[in-house]
């Protein structure tokens, strides 16, 4: 009898594509786009195409260790589990709770993140939960906060394809959303009038779509589009009646933009083509329908948090926002960034888009979950998460599906942090990473097909993720083993049978004491039973009622705030934190690759994968590595004021005169030397703590 193919969500990406998994006779997995997934429309990438090619146990971490005397050795899950609840509770009990800290992943479904949130903030009573989507897009959650008054995505997919403008900025969208790219491609095709413009440094393969690349000098991303508001504001293309009734802030906005008044100096400061620059401002004025679309290149900055504002200020001066085929855009990197957010993963929000600076939110949340306790200030921040590690004011550190070592800015400050705290448990899939190497409790988790649960993708969009494989060796849930750590350190409220039953508690605690202050509600959710949580149809959140998900927000012009209007947001323009000098004279950007994701645990394993690229390599321009004494083919040493690393030399990325590019994913196991982290200027932006991945000044020299 043939097997049944289970309809779930590709582990990737943030377009959270739609795969149906069917195992074979054989052992093997046959793979392929789900035609009834609304994210993707039956389409995969080459690296979703592949998973079935992945899934085999090469590699994996299927048993619970535990170090002594300097060696990890193999044991069960009762004594592995007794030494972190013990060691979690003897430290805070002599340091309190501040001195333990969980840093999680983008990878944990939905339902881990809740417990692992539950666990930290309300009732060990500290925030020092923080994610690897700190890294990706928290300048994104703290743009959308500042203008709309929540962390909302206003739009949806489709409206790529309405559009009669998409504007990619900082976004490489055919190698890292490649679907999405597939999309607006297509929808290109069938109306050639439709017209795409990529700003982006780099000339990237998503610039083969465009019909304008602007690429504009590093990190200037602000005068652009405080110049572009400028512009929108003196040719008409406002929507006054928009504003007057439905935002605030805009003359302070404007005042602040007039300094970028003069299009020929904007030009000069993002080092374009004024003529390029122009035709881009007339094509976003005349455009009703535009979608401006921002990722890692906006994010990942010093000034990420502004750069948002600035890209969201030019929609809600002319009103495009909330309507088909028009609104900003932020491309989440991880599978369930988004998710991570919605149940307060991150180390400044609460749970259920609640504030921790929010009195009667904290009051709500701790009442609800029925906590002895609620954290009432924000937690550490990844980058300080583990400057207090090495500094010795956070004693305890549990890593869960996510490799520190290789990527974080300045690694080797988090090698020395890691070496040097008096507890690290990793909970991962994979036996052998940089991060492992420093664990004292190694705790094996189930991975993608193995495990069961919900993420969220970029456009709100809440899909399940379905277990069809069993659960190998002694490998378990990670919601599972954080409620017997709970359990065992004496806290209530973690018996949790399944994934479902913490699935409709986070759905109801989106509804508690929410009188419609908050957009972010699962009503329709709640109370699901077993069956009907395990046949969830893919759904975009707000659901109010059973089966009933929103595609846009915003559409009435009622934002977040009290009040219910937007807010423009006064944008200074200010330069990369770390400017490039004589010694080390190129800015360093950092990025993927079309055919690995992240440190390449599960796409390093299917060889047509690492086919693609098979090392790392440092992309310069050729008269920079004249003047740098070094050839494409060759080894070369890349330095910075915080580390170095070997690449081989290559041409050809389409980079300008001043800046290369290297990937992020290969690390310590696969090729010594290799972590492009170790380089990164570990420069944070104020507001959203989002490091500076896109600009540290290096050095390439001969190796
Ligand atoms: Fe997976 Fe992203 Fe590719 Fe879709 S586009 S198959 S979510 S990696």
């Amino acid at each position: 009898m043939p097997a049944l193919a289970v309809r779930t969500t590709c582990p990737y990406c943030g377009v959270g594509c739609g795969v149906t998994a069917t195992p074979q006779p054989d052992g093997t997995l046959a793979v392929a786009g789900d035609a009834a997934h609304p994210a993707s429309l039956g389409r995969l990438c080459v690296k979703g195409a592949a998973l079935g090619e992945t899934v085999d146990l090469r590699g994996r971490l299927l048993q619970p260790a535990i170090r002594e005397q300097g060696e990890l050795r193999d044991t069960d899950w009762d004594e592995a589990l007794g030494r972190v609840a013990g060691g979690f509770r003897r430290i805070i009990d002599e340091h309190g709770p501040d001195a333990v800290a969980l840093y999680v992943s983008g990878q944990m479904l939905t339902e881990d993140y809740y417990v692992a949130n539950k666990l930290m903030k309300g009732f060990i009573g500290s925030a020092n939960i923080d994610t690897n989507s700190r890294l990706c897009m928290s300048s994104s959650v703290a743009g959308h906060k500042r203008a709309f008054g929540e962390d909302i995505v206003p739009g949806c997919y489709e409206d790529f394809e309405l559009a009669d403008l998409v504007v990619l900025v900082g976004s490489n969208a055919a190698w890292c959303h490649p679907t999405l790219y597939q999309r607006i491609l297509a929808a290109k095709a069938e109306r050639p009038q439709m017209k795409v413009v990529v700003i982006d440094p780099r000339r990237t393969a998503t610039v083969e779509l465009a019909d304008l690349h602007l690429p504009l000098k590093p990190g200037t991303d602000t005068w652009l589009f405080n110049g572009l508001l400028a512009y929108l504001a003196r040719s008409g293309a406002a929507d006054p009646g928009f504003v007057e009734r439905h935002t605030d802030g805009l003359d302070a906005a404007l005042k602040v933009a007039a300094d970028c008044a003069d299009p020929v100096a904007v030009a000069r400061a993002c080092r374009v083509d004024p003529a390029l620059l122009l035709e881009f401002f007339e094509l976003f004025a005349s455009s009703e329908k535009v979608v401006t679309a921002y990722s890692q290149g906006v994010n990942q900055s010093s000034a990420g948090t502004d750069k948002v504002n600035g890209i969201i200020n030019c929609h809600l001066l002319t009103g495009r926002i909330g309507r088909p085929g028009m609104g900003p855009f932020s491309l989440t990197g991880q599978p369930n960034a988004m998710g991570g957010r919605e149940v307060g993963g991150l180390a400044n929000m609460l749970a259920a888009h609640m504030d921790l600076d929010k009195p009667a939110q904290r009051d709500a949340v701790q009442s609800f979950w029925g906590a002895p306790r609620i954290a009432s200030k924000p937690g550490l921040k990844a980058v300080d998460l583990f400057r207090a590690v090495e500094e010795g004011r956070v004693k305890a550190v549990w890593i869960i599906a996510t490799n520190p070592v290789v990527s974080l800015p300045d690694a080797d400050q988090v090698r020395r942090a890691l070496d040097r705290c008096e507890l690290v448990v990793v909970s991962d899939v994979v036996a052998n990473t940089d991060t492992n190497d420093f664990a004292d409790v190694l705790l094996p988790a189930l991975a993608w097909g193995e495990k069961d649960g919900t993420v969220t993708n970029s456009e709100r969009r809440i899909s399940r993720q379905r277990a069809f494989l069993p659960a190998p060796g002694a490998a378990r849930a990670d919601w599972q083993v954080l409620c017997e750590v709970a359990q065992r350190m004496g806290f209530d409220g973690f018996d949790f049978a399944s994934a479902h039953a913490i699935f409709d508690e986070h759905a109801r605690l989106s509804a508690w004491r929410n009188e419609g202050e908050r957009m972010f509600r699962l009503d329709g959710l709640a109370g699901m039973s077993r069956r009907e949580y395990d046949e969830l149809e893919p759904v975009q959140w707000p659901v109010m009622s059973k089966g009933e998900g929103s595609t846009r927000l915003f559409g009435d012009g009622r934002f977040a705030y009290a009040d219910g209007k937007a807010r423009f947001v006064p944008i200074v323009p200010r330069a990369p934190a770390n400017a490039t000098d004589q010694d080390y004279p190129l800015a360093l950007n950092t990025g993927r690759v079309r055919d690995q994701w992240h440190t390449m645990t599960r796409t390093g394993k299917a060889p047509r994968l690492s086919n693609h690229v098979p090392e790392p390599f440092v992309d310069m321009h050729p008269q920079d590595a004249l003047a740098s004494g070094v050839r494409e083919g060759e080894l070369a040493r890349v330095s910075s004021r915080w580390g170095e690393m070997v690449a081989r030399v290559q041409h050809g990325g389409g980079i300008a005169r001043g800046s290369v590019f290297v990937p992020i994913h290969w690390n310590g196991q696969t090729a010594s030397h290799a972590r492009v982290g170790a380089l990164v200027n570990p420069v944070v932006d104020p507001v959203s703590g989002e490091p500076e991945f896109k600009h540290t000044p290096v050095c390439v020299q001969p190796f």
